[in-house]
């Protein structure tokens, strides 16, 4: 609803109404604007009662309505003003990510081995529900992977050190608490690690179908008709029961301590008390989890790439994360402040010189990574400079839902679909039909305008259009 905003520039709006509340910013040009369900104003106006908010509670270009805070949405607490953390604010599936693989495969081998190829990826990659992983771990070992993230999958043969020098913070966050995980969620991990999930998770080998920026390309090591495989998936059954169990804890924490809050699935605890801190170490360790299962799959995708092209180099381009709370420097009106950043269905976006950015990349700024649908494409984009002001250094993570998982079902049928897209060259593999229609391209919002409005907002810039070829949907 365009008349509760008020524009800023062509990009950037902020809701109207601000008594008793934190300032409303949405990213986005009208189009998008116009399209967004009203519960996201709603949601992300309820975010701004939060307290110890700095600055404005924001929603990016690809925002949609999700559990208490929409997806999409990007929010700053201040531990020591009462600041606070909130489940909903980190999404259920947390640290749902990407890792971008480079290859050195060309499209003209992969045009010959395209269908093998896809069926071959779709049994060494465990995709759908239920699917278990090849990596069956103990209890101690599970521990010990929620300490090490990526680093622990690493020192475990299934990657090397360059990847980790491509992943936000080397692929393990600080602070990661186990023992807050409960016996219920380590259970639901044991044997699902290195598995992608189902919904909209997915494998996809993509081409460089257009490049917007040739330095920052190079820089990212990649170039027109360059084939690369992005991976997303997250913290599986773990990460799913963290959520479950925090949103109880949180909100008998907000009761105690009398946060009123403005939605009950905006369940939160200042990020002080002894709930906040709890959720804070298992949501690390929910965050390492995620890193841990995305290392195992580009290990697993290098094996089976490598059974089809011997001589294949599949590097990471980057891994980014974007359903996190990160605790961050930020430079809030002339001062460096420690900040809980909420990116829930955003991505981090570390402009040019930021210190935590690899050495090659660091100039440039941090690789975005937008998934957009499998039939249409993603963007890689950078974070750049104006970002860091405008939403503490965060951008879009996808197109984002346009229409409801049930109003697809209604819409497409999953085989047709399919069909549709192999006429294109697209190959999709899956177990789920339905997941196929819920996941139809329609679904979701133009991806290219997202791309275009993240750009024009000033939160990063687009680097490259990629066009998927293969996808194999969890
Ligand atoms: P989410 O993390 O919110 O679950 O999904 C992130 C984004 O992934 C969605 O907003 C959507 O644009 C994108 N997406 C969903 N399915 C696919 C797919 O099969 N391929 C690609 N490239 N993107 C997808
Ligand atoms: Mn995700
Ligand atoms: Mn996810």
């Amino acid at each position: 609803d365009l008349s509760r905003l008020e524009p800023l520039d062509a990009y950037r709006w902020s809701l109207r109404g601000e008594a008793g509340r934190a300032p409303v910013v949405l990213f986005g040009d009208r189009e998008l604007l116009t399209g967004m369900d009203d519960k996201v104003l709603e949601q992300i106006g309820n975010v701004a009662r939060l307290p110890g908010l700095v600055g404005a509670a924001m929603t990016m270009p690809d925002a949609h309505w999700g559990y208490g805070f929409p997806i999409g949405g990007v929010a700053a607490f201040d531990a020591e003003q009462g600041g606070i953390i909130s489940a909903g604010g980190v999404g259920f599936d947390i640290s749902c990510g990407i890792r971008c693989l480079r290859t050195s495969v060309t499209l003209e081998r992969l045009a010959r081995k395209m269908k093998a190829l896809a069926d071959g990826l779709f049994v060494s990659i465990p995709a759908g529900l239920g699917r278990e992983g090849h990596l069956h771990v103990d209890p101690e070992t599970l521990d010990r992977i929620l300490v090490g993230g990526a680093q622990w999958a690493v020192e475990h043969g299934y990657g090397s050190g360059e990847d980790l020098a491509c992943i936000e913070d080397h692929g393990r966050a600080d602070g990661a608490d186990p023992a807050q995980v409960s016996a219920q969620a380590k259970a639901r991990q044991l044997r699902e690690m290195g598995t992608l999930g189902s919904g909209n998770h997915y494998l996809e080998v993509q081409v460089v179908d257009r490049v917007f920026d040739a330095s920052a390309a190079a820089a990212f090591g990649i170039a027109e008709g360059d084939v690369l495989v992005s991976i997303h998936c997250g913290s599986r059954g773990l990460g799913h029961q963290i959520g479950t169990d925090y949103l109880v804890s949180l909100a008998k924490a907000a009761g105690r301590l009398g946060i009123a809050l403005p939605d009950r699935e905006l369940a939160c605890a200042p990020i002080a008390s002894p709930e906040g801190q709890a959720y804070l170490g298992a949501m690390r360790a929910g965050i390492n989890c995620a890193l841990a299962n995305r290392q195992i799959l580009a290990y697993l995708t290098r094996h089976t790439l490598r059974h089809f092209f011997p001589d294949a180099e599949l590097p990471t381009l980057f891994d980014v994360s974007h359903n996190t709370c990160k605790a961050e420097t930020h430079r809030v009106d002339g001062r460096e402040r420690l900040l809980y950043v909420h990116r829930k269905g955003a991505t981090r976006a570390f402009g040019p010189g930021h210190p935590a950015l690899p050495d090659r990349y660091r100039p440039f700024g941090q690789p975005v990574i937008i998934g957009g649908s499998m039939g249409t494409g993603s963007y890689i984009l950078a974070g750049c400079a104006e970002g860091e002001a405008r939403a503490f250094s965060s951008a879009s993570h996808g197109a984002g839902r346009q229409m409801s998982r049930s109003a697809a079902l209604r819409r497409w049928r999953g085989r047709e679909l399919i069909d549709d897209l192999a006429e294109r060259g697209i190959l999709i593999r899956t177990e789920s039909m339905r997941g196929a229609a819920e996941e139809a391209p329609g679904a979701y919002k133009d991806v290219h305008r997202v791309a275009e409005a993240t750009e024009g907002a000033g939160l990063a810039r687009r680097v490259a259009f990629l066009r998927p070829k293969i996808c194999i949907k969890g």
